[in-house]
């Protein structure tokens, strides 16, 4: 079962796109090792969030509030 498959099974619709941001953006791949599960539980998180209409960070993926894409943490991080 490949990456594709795996983000398939929380989301069924998701085109290779999702796929892509999914692993790129809500796991350590490259740089970490990614197992099933964790891939799994990321596309899950992110169909979850989009469902109750909450937004998620671009750097952590914790929830984020208002218009922002980056949450209260990141955002300080970023402008130090
Ligand atoms: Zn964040």
């Amino acid at each position: 079962m490949n990456a594709q498959e795996i983000i398939q099974k929380a989301i069924p619709e998701a085109n290779n796109d999702l796929c892509e941001y999914i692993l790129w953006a809500m796991t350590p791949f490259p740089c970490g090792a990614v197992s099933p599960r964790s891939l799994f539980k990321a596309a899950d998180r992110l169909k979850r969030a989009n469902a109750n209409g909450r937004r998620l960070c671009d750097f952590c993926n914790n929830e984020v509030h208002g218009d922002d894409w980056t949450c209260p943490s990141c955002t300080r991080a970023l402008s130090q």
